[in-house]
């Protein structure tokens, strides 16, 4: 069997990379450049690291502060209105996956016609045709991997649906650590696991390969030797870069090989209730592993021989067993709480999530146990009680 392996075209990653990111615009040869990140990152001064060295080589940089996190339609709409109306050379994006995915959607169809809606996975009705203005993405979180997917999500009324095209990949990846010391421990905690989750949903996807494999376990051996200390003591410059490459290497494992159950029945649950999307993650992974955990024993012993826990004397069985209980462990251990109560969640929802997840039928279809609808409510229901 051959697979298509997909890298986004160059990355720099590690403490101090951000320093290329004025040799790469110039590379471009951009003069009018929209910066688009999340109005927090500007009081925040996070925004003078990209501001400051290109004005100084005098470039013009337009910030748009319109991002809110789990972006709706609606926002996606208006910053890529803002983009076709001022005619920019690039686009930068600076922040956690909500921004880096609204720049996306701006490079791209700055240079098509209609709206964003259109071009929706599920309901959309018209394709992308060609590349867009050059995009350079800077995350500020270590969760998403947004800056090396071809996807950008976007919140609906009570789901979420992706646009999901190659031409959405990014020009350039800028992947550094010091940019995420100023997260407090909820962000880390929630971005981290879902870090986690997508290593974890690719490593089990019908879809993995022996490449996605490779990234896939050092992503869940560094986020779940790290993900603890970095919580714990947000300043940790190695539990900082641990996450920073983790959640980069998850993010092109679960690119390449897909995500599948845990992101199929968290997208409803982000939809209706505005959970964030690490937290949805988190709060389903222990259930949704433990429901199919028959059905992929060996990888689930290989994750949780990743994790750090010796399986030698143990079945597939057993360390598959242990393995839920291992994750379930980290969620609590990083203060996410591990049931659905726990997020104020009634069971009377139980229902429409179940109806909203059935539709993910792109994400159903990598899971190595076919999910149906009575299987969903019945995960959903296992994580609204906590067993
Ligand atoms: P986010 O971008 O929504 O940010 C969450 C919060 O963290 C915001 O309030 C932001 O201001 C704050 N923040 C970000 N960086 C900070 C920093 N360095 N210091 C202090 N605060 C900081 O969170 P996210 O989890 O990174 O992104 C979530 C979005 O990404 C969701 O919409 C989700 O569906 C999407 N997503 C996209 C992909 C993809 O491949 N495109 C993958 C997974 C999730």
């Amino acid at each position: 069997m051959s697979e298509k392996i997909t890298f986004a075209p160059i990355s720099y990653t590690g403490w101090g990379s951000l320093e290329h990111l004025e040799e790469e615009v110039k590379r471009f040869n951009a003069k009018k450049i929209l910066l688009v990140t999340d109005p927090f990152l500007e009081e925040l001064g996070l925004t003078n690291n990209i501001v400051v060295p290109l004005e100084k080589a005098g470039m013009e940089v337009d910030i748009y502060t319109e991002v809110v996190p789990e972006p709706p339609l609606a926002i996606g709409e208006k910053v890529v209105a803002y983009t076709r109306e001022h005619q920019f050379d690039l686009v930068i994006g600076l922040g956690g996956g909500s921004a880096l995915d609204l720049t996306k959607i701006a490079g791209v169809l700055a240079t098509h016609a209609g709206k964003v809606e259109d071009y929706l996975n599920l309901t959309g009705t018209k394709e992308i045709q060609s590349k867009g203005i050059p995009t350079i993405l800077v995350p500020t979180t270590s969760g998403t991997g947004s800056e090396i997917t071809n996807i950008s999500v976007l919140s609906l009324e009570t789901t979420k649906d992706v646009i999901a095209h190659d031409y959405l990949l990014a020009d350039v990846a800028i992947v550094d650590p010091a940019l995420t010391i100023s997260l407090p421990p909820k962000i880390t905690a929630a971005t981290g696991v879902d870090a986690l989750t997508h290593a974890v949903e690719a490593y089990i996807s019908k879809f993995a390969s022996p490449v996605s494999d490779a990234l896939a376990l050092q992503a869940i051996r560094l986020i779940s030797n790290s993900i603890r200390i970095a919580v714990k003591n947000g300043t940790n410059k190695q539990a900082r870069s641990d996450m920073s490459y983790g959640s980069y290497l998850a993010g092109l494992a679960f690119f390449n090989a897909g995500v599948a159950g845990v992101h199929a029945l968290a997208y409803p649950i982000g939809g209706q209730f505005h959970i964030a999307h690490g937290d949805s993650n988190a709060v389903l992974l222990p259930y949704v592993m433990g429901y199919i955990r028959q059905s992929c024993e060996k990888r689930m012993k290989d994750i949780y021989e990743a994790m750090g826990f010796s399986a030698t004397n143990l079945s597939q069985t057993e360390a598959s067993y242990k393995c839920v209980i291992e994750l379930k462990r980290l969620v609590e251990d990083v203060n996410i709480p591990s049931t659905l109560k726990g997020f104020n969640i009634t069971e009377d929802a139980l229902e429409g999530l179940t109806n909203d997840a059935i539709e993910q039928k792109r994400i159903l279809a990598r899971s190595p146990l076919p999910l149906l609808k009575e299987d969903i409510y019945a995960i959903y229901k296992s994580a609204f009680d906590g067993v």
